[in-house]
Formats: C-alpha cells, sequence, structure tokens
C-alpha cells in the first residue's frame, strides 16, 4: 500500500541534510495518485500538489523525520488547513428565525439532515422547526414528517389552503408560520433530481427567493466521487450556497469530495453525516477528513511517535543541562512547555511517575490553561531576555505584558517561580536523577 511504498523508499535518509528535489518529486507523486484515488478533482489535486512541493522545499531539515514522512507531515497539514482546520459556526439571523435552506440532488441525505440538524439544534437550546417543501416526490413530506417526530422537531406541511401543490408557497407560509409562533430557526428541505436540470435548480433558486435564508446549505453524497465538482459548481451557480455538509460519510467513499468542493468553490463544509440514525451526525472534522483522504493513519502515528521519541532525546540533554553548569533558560523552558503539551495533560502524567509525594500535590490542583499564559509571557520575550532573564527591567516587563495581555504582576510572579524552579531542578537532577523539566514552574 501507499504508506509502505512511501516508508520503504526513503528508510534510509533520516535526519540526511535537506529535502532533495528527488525525494519531494517521489513522495509527491505518490500523495498525487492517493488523491485522485481519493476522488479528488484533478485541478484542486494539481493545485496541491504544488502547494506542497513548494512548502516542501522551504521546509526545515527534521533529526527525527526521514524526508518522506516530513513531506505527509506537510501534506496532512496542508489537507487539514485547505479544509478549513475547525468548522465554523452557523450564521444565525440576528431577528430570528434563522432560515436555513437545504439544497442537493435526490438521494443526497437533505430529508435526513433536516431532522439531523434540527434535533441537534434542539439539543443546542435552539427551537427549530422543519418545512417540507419537496413536493416531487409522493412521499417526501411524509418522510419528513415521520423524521421530524422522531427527533422531536414540528413539520410545517402543505395542507390545502397553504400551499398544496406549491413548494414555493409552502416555504414562504413556512417560515411566516415560525416567526408568528415564535420558532428560532427554520429548517426549508427542499426537492431534488436525480440529475442536475435546470428545472428543479429555478424551482431552488425560487424557494431561496422566497424565503431569504442566512444559511443555505448545499448537501453532497460523498459516495458520488468525482461528479462532486460538476454537482457542485450546478449548485453554486444555479442557488448559490454558503456551506456544505457531507453525507454518507458511513460508506467506503475516501472522502475526496471534501477537498474538491471545498478546493472548487471555496465554501466551507460544516457537517458531516455518517449514518441513518439521527444522531449520526457531527461537526466536520478536518483533521479526521485529512486522515480519511491520505488514508494513511498509521503512518501518521508513526510520524507521532518519531517526533515524540526525539523530543524525549531532547529532554534528556536538557536534563544533562540542568545537571550541568549549563545554564537553564527561559528559551529552554519555552522549548520544555511545548513538550509538556505534547505529552498531554499534566494529570495524566502524573500517573506514569511513581514516589513524587508532594510535587505530587502540586500537580493536583494544575490549571492547564496557566500553561497557555505563561507560554504567552514567555513568548512575549526577545531571544536575549529569555536567555538573559536579569536584563528584564521595569519597562521591558510592561512591554512583555502589554504583548501577552497579561500583567506586569503576573510577569514578575512568572520571573520569581522561574527563579525557585531553577534551584529546585537543578537540585533535583543532582539529587534523585531525574525531575520533570519545568514543573517546578507551574
Ligand atoms: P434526499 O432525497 O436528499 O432528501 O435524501 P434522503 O434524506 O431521503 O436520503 C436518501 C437515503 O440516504 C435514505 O435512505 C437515507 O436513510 C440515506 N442516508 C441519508 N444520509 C445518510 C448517511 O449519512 N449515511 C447513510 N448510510 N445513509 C444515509
Ligand atoms: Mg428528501
Amino acid at each position: 500500500n501507499l504508506s509502505d511504498r512511501l516508508t520503504a523508499s526513503f528508510k534510509q535518509l533520516r535526519g540526511k541534510g535537506r529535502l532533495s528535489e528527488a525525494d519531494i518529486d517521489a513522495t509527491v507523486s505518490e500523495i498525487r495518485r492517493a488523491l485522485l484515488d481519493a476522488d479528488v478533482a484533478l485541478p484542486v489535486v494539481r493545485a496541491f500538489a504544488a502547494s506542497v512541493r513548494e512548502r516542501a522545499k522551504s521546509a526545515e531539515v527534521s533529526q527525527a523525520l526521514n524526508p518522506a514522512q516530513q513531506v505527509i507531515k506537510i501534506v496532512n497539514a496542508e489537507l487539514v488547513e485547505i479544509l478549513g482546520g475547525e468548522a465554523r459556526d452557523l450564521h444565525f439571523a440576528k431577528h430570528p428565525p434563522t432560515v436555513i435552506m437545504l439544497a442537493g440532488l435526490q438521494g443526497a441525505g437533505k430529508t435526513t439532515l433536516a431532522a439531523k440538524l434540527g434535533r441537534w439544534l434542539r439539543e443546542q437550546g435552539h427551537t427549530p422547526m422543519l418545512v417540507a417543501a419537496d413536493l416531487q416526490r409522493p412521499n417526501a413530506v411524509t418522510q419528513l414528517q415521520v423524521v421530524g417526530e422522531q427527533a422531536g422537531v414540528p413539520v410545517w406541511a402543505p395542507e390545502p389552503g397553504n400551499g398544496v401543490g406549491d413548494p414555493v408557497a409552502v416555504a414562504r407560509s413556512g417560515v411566516q408560520q415560525a416567526r408568528d409562533k415564535q420558532y428560532s430557526v427554520v429548517i426549508v428541505d427542499t426537492a431534488g433530481r436525480l440529475g442536475i436540470d435546470a428545472e428543479m435548480m429555478q424551482q431552488a433558486a425560487d424557494i431561496r427567493d422566497a424565503v431569504d435564508p442566512d444559511e443555505t446549505l448545499f448537501v453532497l453524497d460523498a459516495m458520488i466521487g468525482q461528479d462532486a465538482v460538476t454537482t457542485a459548481n450546478a449548485f453554486a451557480e444555479g442557488v448559490g450556497f454558503s456551506g456544505v455538509v457531507l453525507t454518507k460519510l458511513d460508506g467506503d467513499a475516501r472522502g475526496g469530495a471534501a477537498l474538491s468542493v471545498r478546493g472548487v468553490t471555496g465554501k466551507p463544509v460544516l457537517f458531516a453525516s455518517t449514518g441513518e440514525k439521527l444522531s449520526d451526525f457531527e461537526r466536520f472534522h478536518a483533521d479526521r477528513m485529512a486522515s480519511r483522504i491520505l488514508d494513511m493513519g498509521d503512518i501518521l502515528t508513526l510520524i507521532e511517535q518519531a517526533e515524540k521519541a526525539f523530543d524525549a532525546q531532547q529532554a534528556e540533554e536538557m536534563a544533562a543541562k540542568i545537571a550541568g553548569d549549563g545554564d537553564f533558560t527561559l528559551q529552554d523552558f519555552l522549548v520544555q512547555l511545548n513538550q509538556l503539551k505534547k505529552m498531554g495533560s499534566m494529570k495524566k502524567m502524573l500517573g506514569m511517575l511513581p514516589g513524587m509525594g508532594q510535587m505530587r500535590e502540586q500537580l493536583e490542583n494544575f490549571d492547564e490553561r496557566e500553561v497557555d499564559r505563561v507560554e504567552a509571557i514567555v513568548n512575549s520575550m526577545t531571544p536575549a531576555e529569555r536567555t538573559n532573564p536579569r536584563i528584564l527591567n521595569g519597562s521591558r516587563r510592561q512591554r512583555i505584558a502589554r504583548g501577552s495581555g497579561t500583567t506586569v504582576t503576573e510577569v514578575n510572579a512568572l520571573m520569581e517561580r522561574f527563579d525557585q524552579a531553577k534551584t529546585m531542578m537543578r537540585q533535583m537532577a543532582r539529587g534523585a536523577g531525574r525531575g520533570v523539566p519545568g514543573m517546578g514552574m507551574l
């Protein structure tokens, strides 16, 4: 498989200088193939490969990773970034109801999504209502009523007098009803066709004009592969949309659709639907999608481990430095701090340290957010200040406090603790052999 091929071809090269052009090209072309296999659209793949190549060429040499691993790490980071990182929130209207319109091909999962989204919103304290504006299929209204009931969300359906046979009228009266009855969110389900067709697109556009949605979500079946781009383009042009929902991610689709749609339309993926049950629904996670597209879970884990092992080596060097005559600086401390954060919860770490007595108590009260504050302070110092904190006079401390969004008192307190910690760590390193570097600071 791909990850084996990649690791095998670069096994010998760990830490051997800068990534060579040949290494980069070989890895990038393998990645290209992986993306095409995942149904990412060709123009998107091209642009992506180019930017990865660019980034790889300027990457610093890593001591921890071999060239292939380094490129894969870059690819993964780039994927996550392009996929939008953390999904954005829904845009809610200033004056409720917020109107959310769903659009997409028939079978994409709109009706199911209406109920899922309704249920999710209800759990967050909103009062949603669903509107059955798909009058195309004979059972569409009933289907929405059934799933709406399962979700515990009321459904506005056409009845004689409010526009039987006219989806635009139903949508309009639905939103009016929501306004009258003070529902906070209206989700408008619409009709789709198997293929893109002008009449359907026009109907969706008419509904859009009638309800003036705050969000139009394009619902896309992740299994449709290469057709994703054509479909997304057609909907972008015919109706326009503000966000994307990917459905059927429980299937074996590699999820390239996400990248294609994002790449082609620039619209963010907000939610992922992962099954037929109403609870099979979540905010979109770019990192999960990235590893799904690359299908390199193993290799990414490997990369993480290699980096951790390397960090451990650095930590030992640091311990030696503390024990010896070398001066433990704030710069060193910042490195330590980042490693601590990488290692995860301090409290979890505590469980792995035998016989830490007093220290343990200290850690029990440990607030992980404090790490961020300390980091902000150290980050706001110049390199010179980090290596030689003695130069920190009043005005420097003031500048640091401003830069880190803290107060001079906090900066002073940190410096005091830093001095104490240095002394303590020196004692610990000389005595017990190995302490937890940086820990006395917090
Ligand atoms: P619509 O035509 O766009 O309204 O699509 P539907 O909501 O009627 O969904 C079409 C079919 O896909 C139904 O059988 C759903 O149960 C199914 N479906 C919808 N979303 C998902 C999903 O995320 N995973 C799976 N496996 N099936 C889904
Ligand atoms: Mg439907």
